[in-house]
């Protein structure tokens, strides 16, 4: 009899299931979501208004959550952090430590014991595993500095709550509008909590609105413990804005399989690719004499330059006349006397494979301007400066896998992008720790219109925070 009773229950309990699954609509979201509340309330049944309440957001395991990443980014923008390109020191700066030292401080009081600041600026901490499985290390990196482009320098940082759409005017110089006209982006968080600077300097929110989003995910994790993860490390660098944020980096001591930097913009943007980037000088060298005296003699290297540059194709091959998926040649610096004179480019396509071919380009031109000027010469250099991340991150489907599911989770449409730049992942991914690049909401950065939404950077600390137990889960 009490076999039977039991054959029943079992059978009701597959029909309860099989309804649950099936009978309501069958997408992948609705059953993970049903599974997640089954599994939360310890029982087989999930009632259709709670997976209701749950699709529409109503329950999720950061409701009850005070999200600390504004108020610390509020706080962390206020540190004065530029790096210098000129400098030769690690950090460039001294004044980045200034942060770090707070970051480690902070740590230290979630109970985060390692924590600690080494000499060339870089701050390391560990979040230890409280699972028994055994889960890969991961590691979530961003960057203390700010963008030598604009001072960082006594930053007042101001929240418009509940963003209606109009132009922000900076109090600090009205000059200073971000507007929706400019900013596309701004019309899509509308409602939202933004912050801006107030119009003499820029925000930092990249990238302090990652190591703020890292700091509140450190919070979340050791506020709830239950969450099961692995071992999770921390990594703040110097140095990024002037491509020198991994140069000093210990990666034995760091110890993680895997890596994330939070330094994309857009809710909901996922990067796993960046340029392959070289450096090439062409150099052409002239022959001098004195002007009263040079006639049939003198060979003006400043003239081959110039001509050269005036060689260069005017309609496509450059950064402002390209976009999205097409590479370019670039002219940053030009400097020259009659003996000698040098133009250097920054050379950057997505595949590493085309970078060769813009040199070549560069080169034919370099011969045909020096073919000009009988006398002169030219001398061609190239130096290889970072590589498309993808190529590494690629060998590693998970990485990336894991990311967009995490974004998912957090309840935001995935947006895959391409870098058209490099970040410390690119240079990290090629050192052996692949890195892709998750959001934060900064947008606009380098400059006095740089703004982040809470909201965005909340997302972001959510994602993280999924991202940390989806490792836990698949190990
Ligand atoms: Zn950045």
């Amino acid at each position: 009899m009490v076999g039977r009773f039991n054959l029943i229950v079992n059978a009701l309990k597959n029909f309860v299931r099989f309804v649950n699954l099936f009978v309501m609509p069958p997408t992948a979201a609705f059953v993970t979501c049903f599974d997640k509340i089954r599994r939360k309330r310890n029982s087989w049944f999930c009632p259709p208004s709670e997976a209701l309440n749950y699709l529409s957001k109503k329950i999720q395991m950061f409701d009850d959550y005070k999200f600390t990443v504004a108020e610390r980014f509020m706080r962390y923008v206020q540190v004065d952090t530029q790096s210098d390109p000129n400098s030769n020191t690690q950090p460039s700066t001294e004044k980045q430590k200034n942060l770090s030292k707070i970051l480690v401080t902070e740590l230290k009081q979630l109970g985060i014991t390692d924590a600690a600041l080494d000499e060339f600026g870089y701050v390391y901490a560990t979040i230890p595993s409280n699972t028994t499985k055994k889960v890969p290390v991961i590691c979530f990196c961003a960057h203390v500095d700010t963008s030598p482009d604009s001072s960082g320098a006594n930053v007042k940082p101001i929240v418009h709550k509940k963003y209606d759409g109009n132009d922000i005017v900076l109090p600090d110089d009205p000059s200073i509008v971000i507007s929706t006209n400019e900013h596309p982006y701004l019309k899509k968080r509308i409602g939202d909590d933004i912050i801006t600077a107030s119009g003499t300097t820029l925000l930092g929110a990249d990238d302090k609105a990652g190591v703020a989003v890292i700091m509140d995910m450190a919070n979340f994790l050791i506020a709830h413990p239950k969450i099961k993860h692995g071992d999770i490390k921390i990594l703040f660098t110097p140095d990024e804005e002037i491509g020198r944020g991994v140069d000093k980096v210990d990666l034995n001591k760091l110890d993680a399989q895997f890596a994330y930097t939070l330094d994309a913009g857009e809710r909901g943007a996922f990067e796993d690719e960046t340029f392959s980037a070289d450096g090439a000088t062409v150099t052409f060298y002239g022959v001098s004499a004195h002007p009263g005296y040079a006639k049939e003699k003198l060979v003006n290297a400043i003239k081959v330059a110039a001509a050269f540059v005036e060689s260069l194709p005017k309609n496509h091959f450059s950064p402002e006349t390209t976009d999205s998926r097409d590479g370019f040649v670039h002219p940053v610096q030009i400097t020259g006397i009659a003996e000698k004179a040098s133009v250097q480019f920054i050379v950057r396509d997505f595949h590493t494979d085309k970078l060769s071919k813009y040199e070549n380009f560069l080169k034919e031109k370099m011969n045909e301007a020096v073919a000009l000027f009988p006398g002169s010469r030219g001398e061609f250099q190239v130096k290889m400066q970072y590589r498309n991340m993808k190529e590494v991150v690629d060998q590693f489907p998970q990485v990336s896998r894991y990311a967009r599911e995490a974004i998912e989770r957090a309840g935001v449409p995935v947006i895959n992008m391409s870098a058209r730049g490099g970040t410390d992942g690119s240079r990290l991914s090629f050192m052996g720790l692949p890195t892709p690049n998750l959001f934060t909401g900064e947008m606009a950065f380098h400059g006095k219109q740089e703004y982040v939404s809470i909201q965005d950077m909340q997302k972001s600390v959510e994602t993280i925070v999924h991202l940390a137990m989806i490792w836990e889960e698949n190990s």
